[in-house]
């Protein structure tokens, strides 16, 4: 079920039309930023638009799709950028990942904490648990933002999950057994209703995944 007292607004561009996204608490207007990549601009619109206060910049993994919007994020936010250590390789190379993919891109500012055990992060009325999801990179993490006193829960997984797929391992770091694993004992445990928004392509559900992702079976 979606949390009607909670903001997210999701945005994609070219050229990876990966999800970057705004989540806000509607009673408190304070909020959080997560994977800014090339758009950006538009997260940062958002933001206004819904007079959002930002507390933090979160980084589900550090390929370059979901980190070359930090520096232009934290120059307009002025917050700290948390990521997972295992990553940091991967986003202090963004510069040779935009090369490998044929694409230029600028360096980026350094983060300022990597994430220590699972948090939890507060943003309003949310908190924020990090669950380090290994497999697609070796610092992939699921964000899961929920309320203390309620058992609802919404993922954000990254590139571990998508509608219908699952993340490549082909790529630096990556591994197919240990992806499968993080999917299993960490996404699958939550329950059927808890919803998804994946670092690509649309929302979905666990109910969903367990059931008719054929990645899964
Ligand atoms: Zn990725
Ligand atoms: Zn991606």
């Amino acid at each position: 079920m979606a949390d009607s007292r909670m903001i997210i607004e999701t945005r994609a561009g070219p050229p990876f039309f990966k999800n970057g996204y705004v989540v806000g608490c509607v009673e408190t207007r304070e909020g959080l930023l997560i994977d800014p990549g090339d758009e950006v601009d538009e997260l940062l619109a958002a933001v206004r638009s819904h007079s959002l206060d930002i507390r933090y910049i979160l980084l589900t993994h550090a390929h370059l799709d979901h980190i070359t919007g930090v520096g232009r994020a934290k120059a307009a936010l002025n917050v700290p950028v948390g990521l997972h250590e295992a990553d940091n390789f991967l986003y202090r190379a963004v510069v040779q990942q935009g090369i490998a993919f044929g694409i230029p891109v600028e360096a980026q500012p350094p983060v300022d904490f990597f994430y220590e055990g699972e948090g939890p992060l507060r943003f309003g009325r949310y908190s924020v648990w990090i669950r380090h999801t290994p497999g697609h990179c070796p610092g992939g993490v699921c964000l899961v933002v929920g309320r203390d006193e309620e058992t609802e829960r919404t993922l954000f997984p990254g590139d571990t999950l998508f509608a219908g797929s699952i993340g490549r391992t082909d790529l630096p770091g990556g591994d197919g057994a240990t992806l499968l694993r993080s999917i299993r004992e960490v996404l699958l445990a939550f329950p059927d209703d808890t919803v998804l928004h994946s670092g690509h392509g649309p929302a979905t559900t666990i109910g969903q995944e367990r059931r008719g992702n054929v990645f899964l079976r």
